[in-house]
């Protein structure tokens, strides 16, 4: 296993320093990772909430944010009203807040250099 893989299998902790309404469904978190890394566009992250008594929860979430140098990555969730996960980061999730996440993980690229109507 490579350092990349082992370090995006790792749960890292990430505090919120951001929330912002997109639609009244969606909102933007951006958090600051604490161990950053390298991502491409499609790569996702998965999130791991624990509740005091120890109950897990994990969900995973696409990486909003260009790719950058920047230490802090964007999280678009949608609430969806029955859903466990989402509802927590629209109701309860503030700035401040930390929360685990792990990667970025999925192996979705694009041809680096191709013209995007090349295969029309
Ligand atoms: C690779 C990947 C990337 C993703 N990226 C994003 C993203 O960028 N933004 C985003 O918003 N989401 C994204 N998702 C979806 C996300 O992971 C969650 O599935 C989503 O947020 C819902 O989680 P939840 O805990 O709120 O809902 P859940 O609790 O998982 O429920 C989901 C739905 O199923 C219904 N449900 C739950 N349990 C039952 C049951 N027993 N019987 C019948 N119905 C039930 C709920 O009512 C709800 O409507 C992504 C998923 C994947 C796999």
């Amino acid at each position: 296993m490579t350092e990349a893989i082992a370090a995006a299998a790792r749960w890292q902790s990430c505090a919120i320093v951001e929330v912002a309404t997109g639609t009244p469904a969606i909102k933007s978190f951006f958090l600051r990772l604490s161990e950053p890394f390298d991502y491409t566009a499609g790569q996702h992250v998965d999130v791991r909430l624990t509740a005091p008594c120890g109950y897990t929860a994990m969900r995973s979430y696409s990486i909003a944010s260009a790719p950058s140098d920047s230490k802090v990555i964007e999280l678009a969730i949608e609430r969806l009203p029955d859903g466990e996960v989402s509802p927590f980061f629209h109701d309860v999730a503030q700035v401040g807040d930390t929360i685990e996440l792990r990667g970025p993980l999925g192996g979705h690229f694009l041809w680096p250099g191709l013209p995007t109507n090349q295969c029309s």
